[in-house]
């Protein structure tokens, strides 16, 4: 295997570290208490990405993209996790816009590809609920067809952005009659819409990041409905098509791992064998964990799928490894993790350890992922 990047690639990966050391707005990374203050830094890197064309760099041209390839966009996400940039965590971009794209009506491309790519509109993903998260299919919010609107009630749970995004994408059942996977469509519904109440959930970290969002007689325009009616399980699925070797994870475990030898090298001499050795098997992990990203990347580019089963092994390898990093980083700080003041990096890392055990649900849960390496990537039969 070479991993050898080409000259495009590499005067491609040059131009995103200059952006990321000259083109972001001042303060970008000074660590923001207030949400309002972390927005406003947030949207304005997405407005600078996107003078680039680098908010949806991997849509076409026309689209407001660039095109970019399955390892271009890997180069790009890897810099910018690496170095903590925000805003490019962007579930319009990954997934509204592709199904757009492909099944939307004309007047939906007008409507809603521009201002995702120009970082004007944020989407929030409403499909997960109490009773249907690794089940997906199992969801109960309705959508009733009346007139020329469709009716919405139900809930959903852990809607990450819901609070500040402008559209959400939502999937419910328009056929509760139908087999589960076949009674579903997907929605833009605006989320100032009368009838939409936002409820935030704190995470164990403390932060505010997703929400429980309700439903009570929600109006929304028929033609709001993305796609053929009950056909949306096949959008839902159209977001795995993206980019998927979680070098997102990678990078942000190789930076922190980066971070701690820096800091564990200034207290020389003062290491125990269990951190060095446990160091030792970070580094490792880190190391694998991006060549396995490479490898999903290159033979994405070559197929133009990315393989599924490294893919999924690639997830649950990085969300766990994280979750290894941070307990060593925590253990390395001790105590000081506890009482330590806001932007220090003993303080970093205690909220690493705690957002960490999001890692393995969000996404798919570390048992599902199992389940699926070893029944459709080893061919194991079930039970
Ligand atoms: C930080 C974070 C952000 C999220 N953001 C969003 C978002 O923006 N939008 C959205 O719609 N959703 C979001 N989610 C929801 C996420 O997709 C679900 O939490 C995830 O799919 C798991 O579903 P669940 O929480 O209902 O757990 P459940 O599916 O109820 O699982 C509970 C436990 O049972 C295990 N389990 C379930 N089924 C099986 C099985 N068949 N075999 C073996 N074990 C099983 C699971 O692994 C897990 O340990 C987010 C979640 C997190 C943590």
């Amino acid at each position: 295997m070479d991993f050898r990047l080409t000259a495009e690639q590499t005067a491609f990966q040059s131009e995103v570290t200059d952006f990321i050391a000259r083109g972001l707005p001042t303060g970008w990374d000074a660590g923001h208490a207030s949400l309002e203050d972390r927005l406003a830094v947030e949207r304005d890197v997405m407005k600078r990405l996107a003078a680039k064309r680098w908010l949806a760099l991997p849509w076409p041209e026309q689209y407001g993209g660039l095109g970019a390839s399955p390892m271009q966009q890997m180069l790009f996400n890897e810099q910018m996790a690496y170095h903590g940039v925000p805003g490019t965590v962007n579930m319009g971009v990954a997934w509204v816009g592709p199904v757009v794209m492909l099944y939307g009506t004309d007047a939906q491309k007008e409507q809603y590809l521009s201002r995702i790519a120009d970082g004007t509109d944020l989407w929030c993903t409403l499909y997960s609920e109490p009773v249907a998260g690794s089940d997906l299919a199992a969801m109960q919010t309705r959508a009733v067809r009346d007139g020329d609107d469709y009716v919405i009630n139900g809930q959903k749970v852990w809607t990450t952005f819901g609070h500040y995004a402008d559209w959400g994408w939502l999937a419910a059942r328009t056929d509760p009659n139908a087999p589960k996977h076949k009674g579903i469509s997907t929605f833009a519904i605006k989320m100032d819409t009368p009838g939409i109440t936002v409820r935030p959930l704190t995470n164990m970290a403390g932060t505010h990041e997703f929400n429980e969002i309700f439903f009570e007689d929600v109006r929304i325009p028929a033609a709001n409905l993305v796609g053929e009616e009950n056909r949306g399980w096949y959008n839902v699925a159209v977001g795995l098509d993206f980019e998927r070797s979680s070098i997102g994870a990678t990078s942000n475990a190789r930076r922190m791992v980066d971070d701690l030898v820096a800091h564990l090298r200034t207290v020389n001499g003062r290491t125990s064998d269990a951190v060095r050795h446990r160091m030792a098997e970070h580094a490792i992990g880190v190391q694998l964990l991006r060549n396995m990203a490479y490898y999903i990347a290159s033979q994405q580019e070559k197929t133009g799928i990315a393989p599924t089963r490294e893919s999924q092994m690639a997830k649950l390898f990085g969300a766990e490894m994280q979750q290894r990093i941070a307990a060593t980083a925590v253990q390395v700080f001790g105590m000081e993790g506890q009482a330590a003041q806001a932007g220090s990096q003993a303080l970093d890392y205690h909220y690493a350890l705690l957002r960490s055990v999001a890692n393995t649900i969000e996404g798919g849960t570390s048992e599902i992922q199992r389940s699926v390496i070893a029944t459709r990537g080893l061919g194991l039969p079930r039970e």
